[in-house]
Order: structure tokens, then sequence, then C-alpha cells
């Protein structure tokens, strides 16, 4: 993994995971929680199980946060540095992993306010230079691209620029005006999101939403005058805030011994994310196929490389779902 080097330490990904509490629906059917988070970093398993001496009952990372935690420390402690990096002029991804239902869209819309709000104090407090923040979205949807700040809901296209990489043709992109004027936009992304030809729980369990804020900045005027050239140059860098499809429909292809069902959909993207993260983990050494899906050639430049990646893992504490859970914990050690 060729990283970036911060006071001469490497840069991994970043690995957390979040525990919702239990929902009123998973009371009202008794369900018990069986994981908690006993420090900062680990999650342990505590109910019964009958393959103790097959699986680890307690998984580290570098957070952890528990059911009562809010979305603005796991921003603060699980994202922020991440989404800052951007600021200074290196890409980045915080992604959303977990199965349908285990808080990823909770999770990560918290996560897109609190930043683009923190970036917005930035700025106020950074008069040195000129900021200029754009905002794009979309959604991948069985390996089609669109526009979710567009009425055309036409595929989008990508194409590969030889200077800039793999590019969304078309692909609207604002210009942010103020905060208020994010806000609308989200609730356009909002809107946009529930046009389909499926029920908006198959859809948003099955598709990936990637929301783009790109920061242009460079040294005010007055400033070039007075400290000379060097530090007039333009920095640009993106913020790609990705929810992405629930990861049963990965984990249902992936582990051994499960029938592939009828009508069940592989999901190329989930499959190739998890692939290109475990080969960025391991180093990122032979061939990382980013270009087998749409997900990963839309991020092929905030992901690996000089880019910064934070992963957030979000499950359920609950009996029912401990199989999906343990996927989930899986996958997040493999990016590690
Ligand atoms: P997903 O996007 O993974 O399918 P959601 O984010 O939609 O899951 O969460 C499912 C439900 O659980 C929603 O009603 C959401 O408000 C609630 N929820 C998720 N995470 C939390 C949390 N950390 N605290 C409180 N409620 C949560
Ligand atoms: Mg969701």
């Amino acid at each position: 993994f060729d990283t970036v080097s911060v006071n001469g330490q490497k840069e991994k990904i970043l690995v957390s995971v979040r525990l919702r509490p239990l929902s009123d629906n998973e009371k009202s059917r008794n369900e018990v929680s069986d994981w908690e988070c006993i420090n900062n970093s680990t999650v342990i398993y505590k109910g019964n199980n009958p393959d103790r001496a097959m699986l680890p009952s307690a998984y580290t990372f570098d957070r952890v946060f528990g059911c009562g935690c809010p979305t603005e420390q796991v921003y603060t402690e699980g994202a922020k540095e991440v989404v800052f990096s951007a600021v200074s002029g290196i890409n980045s991804s915080i992604f959303a992993y977990g199965q349908t239902s285990s808080g990823k869209t909770y999770t990560m819309s918290g996560i897109t306010e609190y930043a683009v709000s923190d970036i917005y104090d930035y700025i106020e407090k950074h008069q040195e230079r000129d900021y200029i923040l754009k905002f794009s979205a979309m959604e991948i949807y069985n390996e089609a691209v669109r526009d979710l700040l567009s009425l055309d809901s036409t595929p989008l296209r990508l194409l590969d620029d030889p200077e800039r990489g793999t590019v969304v043709e078309r692909l609207t992109e604002e210009m942010l005006q103020d905060w208020n004027h994010f806000l609308d936009l989200l609730a356009v992304c909002e809107a946009q999101r529930h046009i389909g030809d499926t029920s908006m729980n198959q859809m948003s369990s099955r598709s990936h939403q990637i929301l783009r804020l790109t920061i242009e900045s460079s040294a005010r005027e007055y400033q070039y005058h007075h400290l000379g050239a060097r530090n007039s140059s333009t920095l640009t860098a993106s913020v790609n805030f990705v929810d992405l499809a629930g990861s049963e429909r990965a984990s249902q292809t992936l582990s051994a011994g499960t029938r592939l069902k009828e009508g069940c959909h592989i999901n190329r993207s989930l499959l190739t994310l998890g692939t290109v993260i475990r080969k960025l983990s391991k180093g990122g050494k032979g061939h990382v196929p980013y270009r087998n899906s749409k997900l990963t050639r839309i991020l092929h430049n905030s992901l690996g490389g000089n880019a910064r990646t934070a992963i957030i893992c979000t499950m359920s504490p609950a009996r029912m779902h401990v199989e999906q859970s343990r996927n989930t914990l899986l996958f997040a050690s493999c990016a590690k």
C-alpha cells in the first residue's frame, strides 16, 4: 500500500466498528444484545457460542463505538482526520459497511453533515486562503450509475481521462453557496433516491450512494504579494462519503456452503470493493482489480495510492443477526 507518510508513520486504512442499539422491533421480539464494547478498541461477543473454539470472541480495531455513542463522536474519532486530508489536497473516502438495517445510512448521513459543517468552520477560520466547495452525488444500482442531482435518470457513462483518471460523464457538480444550499442538495438526493422500479427498501439495500465534496483552495491575493508566488499554489481534492449496499449481498455469495439463491443478485461493486480493500491492506502489491466494478473505478483516485480511507462497519447487536455481524467483523479485520 503506497501510503502517505506523516511524521514518518505509514497511514493505513482507519477501521472502526459501530454497534447500534437494539431497535424497538428487535426488542418486541425479545431479542437480546450479544455484543459489547469493552473499551475504545475492542468489541466482544458475550452470547452463547457453540463454536467458541473456532471463532474469536474479541475483535480489536482502531476504534469501536458502543450503542450509546453519538454520531458526532463517530465522526470525530472515526472519520475526521481522513475527511480533513482532502482539505490539504489528499483525496479520501469514508465508507459505511454493514448488513441492511445495521445503521449505515444513519451513520453516514450524520458523518457527512458533521464533516461539511466542520469544513465550513475551518474555512471561516482560515481566511488566508480562498475555498471553493463543489458537490456531486451518484448512486450505483445493478452496475448502473445515476446522477442524484439530476432529474434525468439515464445511466451515466464512465470515461477514462488520461489526466484525471476515471470520470463520470455529465455528472452534475454544484458549486456550494453556503450550508443551506448544501442541505437543499441533500434533500434533492434523498428525493431522487426514491425513484426506481423496486421498493425503496430493496433499492437502498442493493444500491451504493456516493456523495462527493470537492475542495479547492488557493492563497489569497494579498498573501501572494506579501509572501511570494510559492504560497499561491492551488490545492484540489475530494472526499467521498459512501453508503454501501447491504453487506449481506456480498456474504451470501462469499460464505462457504451457502448456495446462491435464485433472485439473489451478486453485487459486483461490493465484492470488488472487498477484494480491492483486502489487497490494499496487504500492501497493494500486484494487481488491484479497480476496473472490475463501477464503484471501484469511480473511487480509484480516492482509494489506495496516496489517498486516505476510513471504513465504519455498522452492526446490530441482536442475537438473530450474529452470523451477519461476524461477517461484518471479518470484513473489518481484513481491512486493517
Ligand atoms: P442501513 O442503512 O444499514 O440499512 P439504517 O441507517 O437505515 O440502516 O438504520 C436502521 C434503523 O436503525 C433506522 O431506523 C435508524 O434510525 C436506526 N439506527 C441506526 N443506527 C442507530 C444508532 N446508532 N442509534 C439509534 N438509532 C439507529
Ligand atoms: Mg441504508
